[in-house]
C-alpha cells in the first residue's frame, strides 16, 4: 500500500517514497518503477517519449559533466573526453582490460597505487565507479523529474556472472549518487520478474533467459514454482553482447576500404563504429545498408552480416549448452525462453536460440525495458507491496578455503542458491599454535594456486594447546546481493573474527568461463594431485608423531627398535621427496606397522604405572 504523507512546512500531500527499479546497462540504462494506479511495471519516460538513458558521461574542458543522450554526439567530436561501455571496466584490472583496449577511444590508465583501472580525463582520473556513479545520478535526477518526488531508494541489476567486486562497486556507486541501493539482483533474474512469471502459484515451470545487450551475455535458467524463482544455473560472458556485432561490421569495412589501422584517427574510428551499429540495427529489419564514410560508399548486406557474426553467436549457443549441462536438463524440460537485450532483435539470433531450444522464443516484452521492469517488480516486493514473491540466485563458482598442502576445500558449492550459509571445523597443525590463517578462494580446480584468491585473514589469539585440539569453525554468509562474508570462530575459547571479502580485483572476463572448462580439462590431474598432496600430508604427520614419541621413550625401546624406526623413517622421507603417492603411502604404511607395537607397549607401560599409583598425563602418551 502506498502512504501519503503531509509535508508539515507546506501543508501538501506528499507521496509516499517510491523505490524504483535500475537496470545500469553496459550500453544503455533506464529506470523503472510499478505504476501506482496500473500497478503494472512501466519504464519512466520524459515528454519526448524517452526511457532509455545512454550510459555516456563527456567531460569538457570547463568541469561540466554530461550524460546520457547529451553527450552522445560528443563520442564522434570528442571521443578522448567521452566514456562509453564504463560497465565493462567495473571491479577491472589494467592487466583484465589490456586486450580489449583497442576497443576504448578514452584513456584507460593503471595508475600503479592500486589495481583498479582508472580513465584519464584531461588531468583527472576517474574510477569506473565515478563513471557508473554520474549515470546513476542522471537516472536519479530525471526519475525525480518525472515522478516529482525524491528518490533515493533502489534496486540496481548486474549480470549474472558479476563478482563480488563488481556488485561492490555497483553498490557504491549507487551511494555516490545519493541512492540507497537496497538490493542488487542478477539481470535475467529480474527479466524472468518482468515476464510475470510466478505471479500464479500454482505455476510449474522452467525457462532459458537468453540476454544479449550491448556488452555482457547471460544464459540464465531458472525454475518457477509456489511463486518461488529458483535459478538452476548461470553461464554466459561479460565480453560478448551487440558491441561485438558492431565489431565484426567494423573490421569488414576497414578490409573493404584497405585499412589497417585507425589507430591514430581517433575521429574516424569513432564515425565508423556509429555507422557500424546504424548498420547493424537496419539490418535486423531490412536486408542491405548503405552509407557514407571519409567520401567513399560503405555498405553490407544481412546475408555478409550474418555470415560475420556466425562464430559469436555460436559462442552463446555453446554457452547455453553448458548453462543446460550444468541444470542437468535436456531440451524438452524448458517450457519458455525469454528474450532479453537490445542484441536479440537481430533476426540470426533468435532464430539460432529457437533452434537450439527447439521452440519459438518469447520476446513480448520489449528486451531493452525488460530488465528495469523485473528491478521494479523486485522493489515491489522490498517495499512490501508483494509479499507472495522471493527470489532465490546463485553462486557462479565455488568458494572455499586453503587447507594443508594448498589443497581447496570447498565450502559452497558452484551453483549454491544465496542468500546461503555453510559452515566447516578445522584445526591446528602445530603444538601451541595461536594463530590460523583462512585464505578464501574461488574456482572448481582442487588446488588453490589454480583458484582466484579472493583473500585472507588470520585469525589471531587462539589459547595455547596441543595440535589438532582447536576447533575452529569457518563460516561463510552470502547475503542477498551476493557478497560474502567469511568468519572464524576457535569453539572452545570463542576467539572470533569476521571479514567481509572484497577482492583486489575482478576476473578477467574470459576467465569464469576458462576456470569451468579447465575443471574439466583438468579435473584428472587434478584428482592425482590431490591424492599425492593427501598421501604427503598424512606422511609428513606420521613422521612428526613418530619422531616425537622417539624422543620422549627411546629409553624404553631397544636399540634394534630404534634403528628399525628410524631408517623407516627415513625411507618414508625419501618417498615424500619423490613425490610418488604410492610409495610414500606404502612407506607411511610400513612406518606405521613397526611403531605401532612399541606405542603399545609404551601405553600399556604407562597405564600399568598409572595403576601403581604414579599417574601420567595426557601428552606423555603422545
Ligand atoms: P542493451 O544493453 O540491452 O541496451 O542492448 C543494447 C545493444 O542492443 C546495443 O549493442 C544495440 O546496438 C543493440 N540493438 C538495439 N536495437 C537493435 C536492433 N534493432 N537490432 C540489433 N541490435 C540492436
Amino acid at each position: 500500500m502506498a502512504k501519503i504523507g503531509i509535508n508539515i512546512a507546506t501543508g501538501s500531500l506528499q507521496q509516499s517514497e517510491m523505490i524504483v527499479g535500475i537496470d545500469l546497462g553496459t550500453t544503455n540504462s533506464l529506470v523503472a518503477i510499478i505504476h501506482p494506479e496500473t500497478k503494472l511495471p512501466t519504464a519512466l519516460k520524459e515528454f519526448d517519449g524517452s526511457s532509455i538513458v545512454p550510459s555516456v558521461v563527456h567531460f569538457d574542458s570547463f568541469g561540466n559533466v554530461e550524460v546520457g543522450e547529451q553527450a552522445k554526439p560528443f563520442l564522434e567530436s570528442d571521443p578522448q573526453n567521452t566514456i562509453f561501455s564504463a560497465k565493462r571496466l567495473m571491479g577491472k584490472s589494467h592487466q583484465d582490460i589490456r586486450a580489449h583496449q583497442d576497443f576504448f577511444a578514452y584513456k584507460i590508465i593503471d595508475d600503479n597505487r592500486d589495481s583498479l583501472v582508472k580513465v584519464q580525463v584531461g588531468s583527472t582520473f576517474y574510477s569506473p565507479i565515478d563513471l557508473s556513479s554520474y549515470i546513476l545520478a542522471e537516472l536519479k535526477k530525471r526519475a525525480e523529474h518525472i515522478l516529482k518526488t525524491p528518490v533515493t531508494k533502489a534496486v540496481i541489476t548486474v549480470p549474472a556472472y558479476f563478482n563480488d567486486t563488481q556488485r561492490q562497486a555497483t553498490r557504491d556507486a549507487g551511494k555516490l549518487a545519493g541512492l540507497d541501493v537496497l538490493r542488487i539482483i542478477n539481470e535475467p533474474t529480474a527479466a524472468s520478474l518482468a515476464y510475470g512469471l510466478g505471479m500464479d502459484p500454482s505455476e510449474e515451470k522452467t525457462i532459458a533467459v537468453y540476454d544479449l545487450g550491448g556488452g555482457t551475455f547471460d544464459i540464465s535458467i531458472l525454475k518457477i514454482s509456489n511463486g518461488l524463482f529458483e535459478v538452476l544455473s548461470t553461464n554466459g560472458d561479460t565480453y560478448l553482447g551487440g558491441d561485438d556485432l558492431d565489431r565484426a561490421i567494423i573490421q569488414y569495412w576497414m578490409k573493404q576500404m584497405g585499412l589497417d589501422d585507425l589507430e591514430d584517427h581517433k575521429l574516424l574510428k569513432q564515425q565508423l563504429r556509429l555507422a557500424a551499429e546504424k548498420a547493424k540495427i537496419v539490418l535486423s529489419t531490412q536486408e542491405f545498408f548503405e552509407t557514407e564514410f571519409a567520401g567513399e560508399k560503405i555498405s553490407i548486406t544481412r546475408q555478409i552480416f550474418e555470415t560475420l557474426i556466425e562464430p559469436i553467436v555460436q559462442n552463446t549457443m555453446d554457452c547455453c549448452a553448458r548453462a543446460m549441462k550444468d541444470a542437468g536438463l535436456q531440451i524438452a524440460d524448458i517450457n519458455t525462453v525469454l528474450m532479453v537485450g537490445g542484441s536479440t532483435r537481430v533476426p540470426l539470433v533468435k532464430k539460432s536460440v529457437a533452434t537450439f531450444f527447439n521452440q519459438e522464443v518469447n520476446d513480448s516484452v520489449n528486451p531493452d525495458e525488460v530488465v528495469a521492469l523485473g528491478a521494479a517488480v523486485q522493489a515491489d516486493i522490498l517495499a512490501g507491496n508483494n509479499q507472495s514473491m522471493l527470489l532465490l540466485d546463485i553462486t557462479p563458482l565455488s568458494l572455499g578455503i586453503e587447507t594443508m598442502g594448498g589443497l581447496m576445500d570447498v565450502l559452497l558449492p558452484r551453483n549454491a542458491k544465496i542468500p546461503t550459509q555453510a559452515a566447516r571445523q578445522y584445526t591446528t597443525q602445530k603444538d601451541a599454535q595461536t594463530g590460523i590463517n583462512i585464505a578464501v578462494y574461488q574456482g572448481e580446480r582442487d588446488l588453490v594456486k589454480d583458484n582466484r584468491p579472493l583473500g585472507a585473514f588470520t585469525l589471531k589469539g587462539i589459547p595455547s594447546m596441543p595440535a589438532g585440539l582447536p576447533k575452529v569453525e569457518v563460516r561463510f554468509l552470502i547475503n542477498a546481493d551476493g557478497i560474502l562474508q567469511v568468519s572464524a570462530k576457535e569453539l572452545r575459547s570463542g576467539v572470533s573474527q569476521t571479514v567481509d571479502i572484497k577482492p583486489q580485483y575482478g576476473l578477467t572476463d574470459e576467465e569464469v568461463e576458462q576456470r569451468l572448462l579447465d575443471s574439466l580439462t583438468n579435473a584428472k590431474a587434478d584428482i592425482s594431485m590431490r591424492a599425492l598432496v593427501e598421501a604427503r600430508t598424512e606422511g609428513e604427520q606420521m613422521l612428526s608423531v613418530t619422531e616425537k614419541f622417539m624422543m620422549k621413550n627411546a629409553a624404553l625401546l631397544t636399540k634394534d627398535e630404534i634403528s628399525l624406526t628410524a631408517s623407516a623413517m627415513q625411507a618414508l622421507q625419501l618417498a615424500i621427496t619423490m613425490e610418488d603417492k604410492h610409495l610414500i603411502q606404502a612407506k607411511t604404511e610400513e612406518l606405521n606397522d613397526i611403531s605401532r607395537p612399541f606405542a603399545e607397549r609404551v601405553m600399556d607401560q604407562a597405564i600399568s604405572g598409572a595403576l601403581k599409583g604414579k599417574g601420567i598425563e595426557d601428552k606423555d602418551l603422545q
